[in-house]
């Protein structure tokens, strides 16, 4: 397969959700590294981002969304907490899990009963979200063991012949992994550490003082 590289102009992002809404990989900038992009809700193409990264298929992914509403398919329920944290901190770097609904495939969430989801504020990210039409399941465009790419470059060094795309939006900002909080339990749970701090999380609400570490 060669691996065509875009930049970010509507009709290139057009072409790279036309891959994703076929079923085929693209990756493409969010804030935090670059993602490798595949329609979440396409099991097949879930089971092409593991086979691209050589990444083990109980390693539940995370659905991007660009807009708060495009949440609603995904989840069977949005517990208070959970509302609370998108208000405060979406878009941005905060993964939240959710009860999953019955459109999410197993393949996409490891065979979890939870889904993972993400609203990311970069706008290449957002409109390509837009643009495909379905939450983007998008972990790192690195394979497994390989650190998260921040530039087009190293992903495509890592990636070329192994997927349709790479939309070239520049370096990204954070280079740091999106914070997860498991908001399913009567009290969230933050499940990996990352660019919102715990200190971040805290001041958002009195509510949010009870979170925990895992
Ligand atoms: P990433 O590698 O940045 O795409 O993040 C994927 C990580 O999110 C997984 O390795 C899990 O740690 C976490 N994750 C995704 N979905 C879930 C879920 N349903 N429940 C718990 N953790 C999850
Ligand atoms: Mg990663």
């Amino acid at each position: 397969m060669d691996t065509k590289v875009v930049k970010t102009t509507e009709e290139e992002l057009i072409e790279a959700a036309a891959i994703l809404k076929k079923g085929g990989l693209v990756a493409f900038p969010t804030e935090t590294v670059y993602g490798l992009g595949a329609d979440a809700l396409n099991e097949e193409a879930a089971r092409k981002i593991y086979a691209a990264k050589g990444r083990p298929s109980d390693n539940p992914l995370i659905a991007h969304i660009a807009k708060k509403e495009d949440i609603e398919p995904l989840v069977r329920e949005i517990p208070e907490a959970g509302k609370k944290l998108m208000d405060a901190f979406w878009p941005g770097p905060l993964t939240l899990i959710f009860p999953k609904s019955g459109r999410v495939p197993k393949g996409t969430t490891g065979g979890l009963d939870t889904v993972a989801v993400r609203m990311p504020s970069d706008p290449v990210a957002r409109r390509l979200i837009e643009l495909a039409g379905t939450p983007v399941a998008a972990p790192s465009a690195n394979t497994s063991g390989r650190p998260s790419p921040t530039t087009a470059e190293h992903v495509r060094q890592d990636m070329d012949g192994r997927i349709e795309m790479i939309v070239d939006g520049g370096p990204v900002g954070i280079g740091v992994e999106s914070t997860i909080v498991d908001v399913t339990g009567e009290i969230p749970m933050v499940l990996r550490p990352g660019a919102i701090t715990m200190e971040m999380l805290k001041n958002a609400s009195a509510l949010w003082r009870s979170i925990r570490p895992s």
